[in-house]
């Protein structure tokens, strides 16, 4: 069974979660549910994977049939920025717990840092097609957040896609009520974060590696893109071991104490990723992996990289 990370709030979070972005409906369903089957805990969700309403009928079946228990589930989704304004973040965060048939979301992030101008679009643009900011922050959202948290519907509250100058903004925030407990980021044996993971942990906010097989079905991926699972010197060291490739990236996180949720769609590619407790990568290794840092994101979000608020331009 997993093991878990123990939040500044005392919950415990189970380390390898199930990723769902591009997970298809049609699909997604069966996933949650053969990753439940496979000992999986915690579901990494969020409002723009427009897919929340398949992932709480798993869950909602998977507690019926009395397979998991929900207090046992440790379920996140997240903000998206369009909904910093208090009005259309309630209404976002009601929309993502009706669609996940939840109770209470045990962990809900702030998605990305930059406030975006509110309406129909996940990116809205103007004619030219820049993309537009917000007039709200993301410390003004984080008011709202704390009210959830204080209502007993979001257990403990984190960021995504944040750099430690953002996390410094809340943490230095007057009469902040309560911490983030995470930080959602890419990270994987071509974009490492040593400096972000050392100033998070430094300020007891764990951290959650999001794309740790290199997200090889990101939209955006070209055919020149450096690619994790092909990586021959990531495969040498998982023959070593009789494991996969996957398995190597996946436990990489794992024993540096960060949280990592790989996605798929394949039922034995699920259970295949959370066979990760049952091998250790040595000292040597490790340092090895660490070693293949090129500070390469698959996730840049380049074309918000105009925006007052870009999380990417700091080195950490
Ligand atoms: P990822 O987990 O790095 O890679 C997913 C891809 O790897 C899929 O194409 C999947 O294929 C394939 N795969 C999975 N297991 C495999 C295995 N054992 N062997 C070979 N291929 C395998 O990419 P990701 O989806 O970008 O990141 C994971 C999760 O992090 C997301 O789903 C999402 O929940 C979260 N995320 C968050 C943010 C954010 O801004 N906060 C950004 C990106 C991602 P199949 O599905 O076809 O099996």
């Amino acid at each position: 069974m997993a093991t878990f990370v123990e939040l500044s709030t005392k919950a415990k979070m189970p380390i390898v979660g199930l990723g769902t972005w591009k997970s298809p409906p049609g699909q997604v369903k069966e996933a949650v549910k053969a990753a439940i089957d496979a000992g999986y805990r915690h579901i990494d969700c969020a409002y723009v994977y427009k897919n929340e309403n398949e992932v709480g009928e798993a869950i909602q079946e998977k507690i019926k049939e009395k397979a998991v228990k929900r207090e046992d589930l440790f379920i996140v989704s997240k903000l998206w920025p369009t909904f910093f304004e208090r009005k259309l973040l309630r209404d976002a965060f009601k929309k993502t717990l009706t669609d996940l048939k939840l109770e209470y979301l045990d962990l809900y992030l702030i998605h990305f840092p930059v406030g975006l101008q509110p309406g129909k679009e996940i990116f809205p643009k103007d004619e030219k097609g820049n993309i537009l900011a917000g007039k709200f922050t993301f410390l003004d959202a984080w008011v709202v957040l704390e009210e959830l948290v204080d209502e007993g519907l979001v257990k403990a509250l984190g960021v995504s896609n944040f750099n430690h100058f953002q996390i410094e903004q809340i943490l230095n925030k007057p009469g902040l009520k309560h911490k983030p407990v995470t930080n959602q980021v890419e990270c994987h044996p071509y974009l490492t974060q040593e400096k972000l993971i050392q100033y998070c942990h430094s300020k007891g906010i764990s951290v959650t590696a999001y794309s740790p097989l290199g997200s090889p079905d990101r939209p955006w991926a070209k055919p020149e893109d450096p690619s994790l699972l092909d990586d021959p010197k990531i495969k040498a060291i998982a023959e070593k071991h009789k494991k996969t490739t996957a398995q190597v990236l996946i436990r990489f996180q794992v024993q540096r104490n960060v949280i990592v949720i790989p996605k798929s769609v394949t039922p034995a590619r699920i259970k295949e990723n959370f066979q990760v407790f049952d091998f250790k990568l040595s000292d040597e290794e490790m340092a090895t992996i660490l070693s293949f840092n090129r500070n390469w994101r698959a996730c840049h979000v380049n074309h918000a990289s105009h925006l007052e608020g870009y999380p990417f331009h700091a080195e950490y």
